[in-house]
């Protein structure tokens, strides 16, 4: 018997009772490894103890201070520390406590820089289609995932959605990388001309696609095309690093792969590691010099932002990334992580694609190799995988994206920085098992 109202009312979910390294224990006393950091969030997997004294040092200092009347050690620290990791002009951070509110705060920071400068008429964004960027209304508006926006329409904002970045799906035989980077870059700037420059604030989309496409990046040249156009347009470039973002790719922040600097970016799960629910939005000089010279406040505000423990727990979070170097396991932990998917997986006549950045990779599930049909939603495909996987030991991240109309399946895969060989190695043979044994339902 339960009492709280879980995400899935009729699942029976196992009681988890502890984490050690990069494993979960249950209250049976089953072991999980953890293959996904939860949902990319687990990125020190469970038992960092820097983190955790952190933690307790700041309850035990100050546990709260509401930022109506004061500012606090801890978040002054972390947003020193977030902005001298972020090339210039990212000099200015608002906290707030997870990934929806750091786009919804994006969002009308946007809105309240035009109106700032006197550009009253953006009103609109544009996003992308198969992305997704948070349940809060406005999150939601932009995020492009059909599934999830389909109870609640109509939306909120006004939003318009180009093509993602999909060079698996929509790269055509003879274009080359740069080519399709342009040619699917360049429907920002249709649109933009087709809905008017003067109406529209800003283009949201994730480097790296997460929930809606099993970590997808964007081939070479893509962001900066679209960096060119928005300026070209006087439209804000804001970035969704909520779960690509502190150090999953081999990079503190997933852009610094694209050579372009975004006007705002958003990060959370990873920044407090679990340890805290916390969030952000990395703002440009541009954003802040425009609201503090005019109204002097952003008119928004949440109850926890800033919070002085989560803002602690972040800090240290941030600081073992960087003192333990962390940001190079990722690329070689990663890089070995794909090989070794692509050599046990790439066989199975249902494994479309294997791709990602660092310790962020996505596993596109098909039921034909070569014409890439979707596997169908009858499948189920993404609940069974988690389930066999689960039932074998491995918490993996299934999901379901609308692939030109119809559902797809992909399996996303973030585990902790700290996995070490011997766990990759065992985290690619449960997953190949799990995945053998859910198959057996699509044939
Ligand atoms: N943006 C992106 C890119 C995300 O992946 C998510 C969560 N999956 C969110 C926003 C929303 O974050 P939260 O669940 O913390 O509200």
């Amino acid at each position: 018997m339960t009492n709280v109202f879980h995400r899935h009312c009729h699942t029976k979910l196992p009681c988890i009772a502890s984490g050690e390294g990069v494993y979960l224990y249950d209250q049976a006393g089953k072991k999980y490894l953890d293959g996904c950091g939860g949902a990319a969030v687990s990125n020190l997997g469970h038992n960092a103890s820097a983190v955790k004294k952190a933690i307790i040092n700041q309850v035990e200092t100050l546990p709260f201070a509401h930022t109506a009347f004061f500012t606090n050690e801890s978040s002054e620290a972390l947003a020193t520390l977030l902005t001298d990791l972020a090339p210039d002009p990212l000099n200015h951070v608002y906290f707030v406590s997870g990934g929806s509110e750091a786009v919804e705060s994006a969002l009308k920071m946007a809105r309240q820089y035009f109106v700032e400068i006197g550009e009253t008429s953006k009103t609109q964004f544009i996003a992308r289609r198969q992305s997704y960027h948070g349940n809060t209304l406005g999150a939601l508006a932009v995020g492009g995932n059909e599934w999830r926006r389909e109870k609640f329409r109509p939306l909120l904002a006004d939003v318009h959605h180009i093509s993602p970045c999909y060079a698996y799906r929509d790269q055509l035989e003879h274009e080359s990388e740069l080519a399709y980077s342009h040619r699917v870059a360049d429907q920002l700037e249709a649109k933009i001309l087709e809905v008017g420059a003067d109406n529209i604030m800003a283009f949201v989309a994730e480097p790296v696609v997460g929930a809606t496409a099993g970590a997808l990046p964007a081939t070479r040249g893509y962001f900066k095309r679209i960096r060119e156009i928005c300026d070209k347009y006087n439209v804000l470039l804001i970035l969704d690093e909520v779960m690509c973002g502190i150090g999953r790719t081999g990079s503190f922040y997933a852009f610094e792969q694209e050579q372009i600097v975004p006007d705002l970016v958003t990060v959370a799960k990873g920044l407090g590691a679990g340890y805290q629910a916390i969030g952000a939005v990395v703002a440009s000089d541009k954003i802040y010099n425009a609201i503090a010279d005019g109204s002097g406040f952003f008119q928004h505000g949440h109850t926890f932002m800033a919070h002085p423990v989560a803002c602690a727990a972040a800090l240290a979070t941030v600081n073992t990334i960087i003192n333990e170097k962390l940001l190079e396991t990722v690329v070689v932990q990663g890089q070995k992580l794909q090989a070794k998917l692509k050599e046990a997986l790439s066989w199975l006549p249902y494994i479309g694609d294997i791709r990602g950045k660092g310790l962020f990779i996505g596993i596109e599930l098909v039921a034909d190799k070569v014409t890439k049909t979707p596997l169908s939603a009858d499948s189920q495909a993404n609940k069974v995988v988690k389930q066999i996987a689960m039932n074998n030991g491995l918490m993996c991240y299934p999901m379901s994206g609308t692939i030109n109309g119809r559902d797809g399946h992909h399996i996303l895969l973030a585990p902790p920085f700290i996995i070490t060989d011997e766990q990759l190695d065992e985290l690619v043979s449960k997953l190949k098992t799990s995945l053998i044994e859910a198959a057996k339902g699509w044939s």
